[in-house]
């Protein structure tokens, strides 16, 4: 099973996403938890390309093709080889944050980003995407409350919003395959509901 959690800044992934492995691994399931740009030493050394700072404007395909690469090397040197093991896969995000960030987000063309997902991943698509969906602000406030209101400020709230409604509108296209938590509850909340869906993972 290749599961893989999405939702914009300050909706709980990483907590959520550590509770799904605590959760799998007491049910006896062998789970490698991995994350997205990243997950090999190359990939990683991408991301902190894509996530410096820098005074150079960064054309958007540019983004497009480095967060592909990295991808690309994450697939084939991580993800299948533990998939083909019989391991669980979790990602801390996957190409459902291309069409939400890039695509969503910055504008660039659905098209465009799915000739890319057909070249890097040929037929491999996650079993099951985990959105950890909240409005907006709630996101900010948590941030703000971190201190790590920097994220937000590089961007515009609407640049936020689009993203959100871009993950809000693939969930309503591929309902079988994405589990919409509602992440405006409180973490426990939140968890309970997570439990319960990989409880119906599990289950099938
Ligand atoms: O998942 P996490 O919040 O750690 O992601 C790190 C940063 O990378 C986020 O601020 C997100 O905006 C950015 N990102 C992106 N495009 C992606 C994936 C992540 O801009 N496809």
């Amino acid at each position: 099973n290749f599961i893989t959690f999405e939702g914009t800044e300050g909706v709980g992934k990483s907590t959520q996403l550590k509770h799904a492995e605590n959760w799998l691994r007491s049910h006896d399931i062998d789970v490698v938890v991995t994350r997205e740009p990243g997950g090999t030493p190359l990939a990683e050394n991408i991301r902190e390309l894509l996530l410096a700072p820098r005074d150079e404007q960064v054309v958007d395909l540019t983004e497009l093709l480095l967060i592909f690469a990295a991808r690309a090397q994450h697939l084939n040197t991580l993800i299948l080889p533990e998939l083909n093991a019989g391991r669980w896969v979790l990602c801390d995000r996957f190409t459902d944050a291309t069409y939400a960030y890039q695509g969503g987000g910055r504008g660039v063309s659905r098209k465009q980003i799915a000739i890319l997902e057909n070249l890097v991943q040929d037929a491999l698509r996650p079993d099951h995407v985990i959105l950890l969906d909240a409005p907006v602000e709630v996101g900010m406030a948590r941030a703000r409350k971190r201190g790590e209101l920097d994220r937000f400020e590089r961007e515009t709230v609407a640049f936020f919003e689009r993203i959100r409604s871009t993950y809000r509108e693939r969930a309503v296209c591929w309902p079988e395959r994405y589990h919409v938590l509602d992440a405006a509850q409180s973490i426990e909340a939140v968890t309970e509901s997570l439990s319960r869906t990989l409880q119906s993972i599990l289950d099938v």
